[in-house]
């Protein structure tokens, strides 16, 4: 018997065998994900991102919530306490779907319920957390704004003081979910330093104009947010967090989901890639058989499962309480770069049919591109990294 023939088979789903890497546990949360996906939003997707819409948001937040997507690698409140790794496979599977049904994902866990959770009062946490966790109330995070991104300490959303009162003034942008949002938190300037804010978005002055004519993230609600003198109470204020830490901790917490969830925009084009490729006919034979088409589909299995295991990698890092900043960093900015080419790539495998929205690649990859630009642009990454590297601060 030869030694290969002792050996497992080769997987094409799973060249490198990453699943061994995984607990019963991971297999069964990315299962229920997936199964969730392809029921509720594979179905629908290419008809919302055509109309420019995510209908139904807030049963589909429900249904998130209700499989424990929601805050789902937080502790208590009604949040699923799973593992960094988890978060990251059930991220993973909604991207494979679609990026925007990932971002409201990120932006209500990772951004605004881990906010709230990391740096709020017992009371802010009651009150908010469990609703969230259900996704009863949707949350969004304002920290852009229009002339200060990818440098946000120079933001000039304010909050002064007015007795125990804040009154908060400003303007947010690109803000995922703020349109649909109950509550949203908000960073300002106060006379010490930048403060996280909670704010209701019934408050009068609040107001959440969405922003229409994306060519990205199309199923996804994207808004500006209009703070007219907002008043709220004392309590409004974030208590256990001052400066840009605040918003960059929480960041860092979405980039890591990015890093899995561009994989499985990655994949799902790879995947119709493969499928086109065994069944179109050119010159008389499939595509698939050509050299030329044989060596981008390589190239993009390893692309994919590389990205793949250094998600995985960072996850268990995170689950040990050891990830870095700048290792997230470091993930965002391979995954997301290399998620865009292969979806690139299939798309040239697809030949015209690739435009096509019935298949996924071009929205995919044209999703990426908002992926590319938030949670810190590839340029944003690249100087985390060389700053790490060289120990020179190259932002200014
Ligand atoms: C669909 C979508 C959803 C979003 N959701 C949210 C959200 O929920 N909440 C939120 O707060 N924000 C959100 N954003 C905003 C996003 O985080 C910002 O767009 C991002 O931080 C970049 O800011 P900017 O667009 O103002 O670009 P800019 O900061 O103006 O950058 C423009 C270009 O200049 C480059 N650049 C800037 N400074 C330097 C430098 N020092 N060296 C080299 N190059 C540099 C950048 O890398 C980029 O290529 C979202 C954006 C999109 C597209």
């Amino acid at each position: 018997m030869s030694a290969t023939s002792k050996l497992p088979p080769f997987d094409p789903g799973d060249p490198l065998g990453i699943d061994d890497l995984l607990h019963d546990e991971d297999l069964a949360i990315r299962d229920t994900v997936r199964a969730w996906a392809a029921d509720r939003v594979m179905p629908h997707i290419a008809d919302w991102y055509e109309r420019g819409e995510l209908p139904g948001i807030r049963d589909l937040a429900k249904e998130l919530g209700s499989i424990g997507a929601l805050g789902m690698s937080l502790e208590g409140y009604g949040c699923a306490g799973a593992t960094a790794v988890q978060y990251g496979l059930a991220c993973l599977e909604l991207e494979a779907a679609d990026s925007g049904i990932r971002s409201l994902v990120s932006v209500q866990g990772s951004l605004a319920m881990y906010a709230i959770h990391r740096f709020g009062s017992e009371e802010q946490k009651q009150r908010w957390l469990p609703g969230m966790a259900a996704g009863e109330i949707i949350g969004c995070f304002g920290l852009t704004e229009p002339d200060h991104g990818s440098d946000p300490a120079a933001m000039r959303t304010h909050a002064k003081r007015d007795g125990s009162d804040w009154i908060l003034t400003g303007r947010k942008m690109w803000i995922t979910n703020g349109s649909v949002a109950g509550v949203a938190v908000v960073w300002a300037q106060t006379d010490d330093g930048i403060r996280g804010f909670v704010v209701p978005t019934d408050a009068p002055g609040f107001s959440a104009p969405e922003i229409k004519h994306k060519w990205s993230l199309r199923a996804s609600v994207t808004s500006e947010l209009v703070m007219d003198e907002v008043r709220l109470p004392a309590d409004a204020v974030l208590p256990d967090v001052t400066g840009l830490r605040g918003p960059l901790s929480c960041l860092s917490h979405a980039r890591y989901g990015i890093v899995w969830g561009s994989m499985g925009a990655a994949r799902s084009s790879f995947e119709a890639a493969v499928s086109y490729a065994r069944t179109r006919e050119q010159f008389g034979r499939p595509i698939g058989g050509f050299q030329l088409t044989q060596a981008k589909l390589a190239d993009m299995a390893v692309e994919l499962h590389k990205g793949i295991l250094l998600a995985h990698h960072l996850g268990v890092r995170m689950d040990a309480g050891k990830l870095r900043p700048e290792q997230v960093s470091f993930g965002k900015l391979n995954n997301v770069r290399e998620a865009i080419e292969i979806c690139r790539t299939s798309r040239t495998i697809l030949g015209a049919n690739g435009i096509s929205l019935e298949y996924p690649v071009m929205r995919h990859a044209t999703n990426l591109e908002s992926v590319l630009t938030y949670e810190g642009t590839v340029e944003m990454h690249q100087l985390v990294l060389g700053k790490a590297l060289t120990g020179l601060d190259a932002f200014r």
